[in-house]
């Protein structure tokens, strides 16, 4: 068995029955299956295959060090969006020539580690960001390998949230622009032009929008190369959506197929970066939680669970669907419609709502897909502390991150001497 899938009457993390991890590591928690989370990696490897592509799987989505080791092995690049990313995939055994740095206020610290660990890229989203580099590397008598992130005007068609590529958004140099300032990063020592970046949103769920910036991207190509300043690669960027609810969104093979269709039609024999997230960890993790108490309020049934929006954030913050589904597929119990929703103090924490569901107080109950975006987004809203996270594969299972203690939680916050003072 691979993946979440019920045997029987049960819902398994690949061999084993997560009524056994919610025994042994209590609720609520994050579940991962490594068999799904190394498919969905090499579905885009596989792909691409003729190509030379890199894949800068985006640690932002999932960053967990045992999830970035065990796709460093399968020889993964990253996409990091800080200076603590950047050590998260050093710590992690990632490849920093693989690693490509994006984001829209990188610090001088963290231009520094990145130069200094050999990056294969800083993509790059101002001007100023471009000054900043220029310092900071002749300060360490260094050459910074840079993209452009450009931001070619397109509606990538998904949450306003987390669309990064219309003219508005605050992602990328606009594409009007890139000429003017690539010729300006060519004449530097101190730099070298190595790609474009473009990257325009997350959760796209068609082709269109993708092939639309990649051609805009292949014509950038195209112009600087007439103009005497060669690249040596097109970073694609991530954004392949998944299936939550009814979407339908390419299979990785087709979004990979496409492209080489269309790099093919437009003879760019370039490299290809990619950086994908949440079509790489998204399906590889549950959130499993409890049902503290059912409710029965006058309009609706509520099921109060012990997860929360402090553990997973996707459905308020978004107003995400996520599939919930029970543990136990038969209990005996009669379906009804609930709401289900979390224990902090805030209308806005929920789950799901409407959901058809046949529980009972005590029940296990399974978000799904919730591997990317999910633990990393966590918080300790109303003193709660962070859910674990464990992995399995096949029939062995590990702990990649403990529960956090009250203690840990407390441990860096401190009462001054004047407020233990009687008379303040
Ligand atoms: C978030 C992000 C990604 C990953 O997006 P997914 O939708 O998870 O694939 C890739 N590149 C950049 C620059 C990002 O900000």
């Amino acid at each position: 068995m691979y993946g979440f899938s019920y045997d029987g009457n049960l819902l398994h993390a690949e061999e084993i029955p997560l009524t056994d991890i919610a025994e042994r590591f209590g609720t609520p928690c994050y579940v991962y299956s490594h068999t799904t989370l190394s498919s969905n990696w090499r579905a885009f490897k596989n792909g691409f295959a003729q190509r030379d592509v890199t894949i800068c799987y985006s640690v932002k989505c999932n960053s967990n060090l045992a999830i970035l080791s065990a796709l460093a092995k399968l020889g993964s690049g990253f996409d990091i969006v800080s200076g603590g990313e950047l050590q998260r995939v050093l710590k992690a055994g990632g490849n920093p020539r693989q690693t490509v740095f994006s984001g829209v206020g990188k610090s001088e610290d963290e231009i520094r580690l990145a130069l200094k660990s050999g990056i294969l890229s800083l993509n790059l989203e101002s001007e100023a960001e471009l000054a900043r580099v220029q310092k900071v590397a002749r300060e360490l008598n260094s050459v910074a390998p840079i993209s452009l992130r450009v931001n070619p005007d397109i509606d990538a068609v998904t949450h306003p949230h987390i669309s990064t590529g219309l003219r508005e958004s605050k992602f990328g140099i606009p594409i009007e622009d890139a000429v003017r300032i690539y010729r300006q990063a060519f004449t530097q020592d101190c730099l070298r032009t190595v790609g474009i970046a473009v990257h325009i949103g997350s959760q796209i769920t068609s082709m269109a929008p993708i092939l639309n910036a990649l051609e805009i991207v292949i014509d950038l190509a195209e112009e600087l190369q007439k103009d005497g300043m060669p690249i040596e690669y097109l970073d694609l960027g991530g954004g392949l959506g998944i299936q939550y609810q009814d979407e339908q969104p390419p299979e990785i093979n087709e979004y990979c197929s496409e492209i080489i269709q269309l790099l093919e039609r437009r003879n760019c024999d370039l490299k290809i970066a990619i950086e994908p997230g949440r079509a790489i960890a998204a399906s590889a993790g549950i959130f499993l939680t409890t049902v503290e108490f059912i409710k029965n309020a006058e309009t609706k049934n509520i099921a109060i669970v012990d997860g929360a929006m402090n553990d997973l954030l996707r459905p308020v913050l978004y107003d995400a669907w996520m599939e919930i589904v029970p543990v136990e597929l038969d209990n005996g119990s009669d379906e009804a419609i609930y709401d289900v929703v979390g224990p902090v103090c805030e209308s806005g924490d929920f789950l799901g709502k409407d959901r058809p569901l046949t529980i009972r107080q005590g029940d296990l109950v399974a978000v799904l897909n919730a591997g990317a975006y999910g633990a990393v987004m966590s918080s300790n809203y109303n003193t709660r502390p962070r859910s674990p996270e464990i992995i399995v594969s096949g029939d062995r299972l590990d702990i990649i991150r403990a529960r956090e203690s009250i203690d840990q939680m407390l441990e860096l916050e401190s009462i001054p001497e004047i407020y233990r003072n009687q008379s303040f």
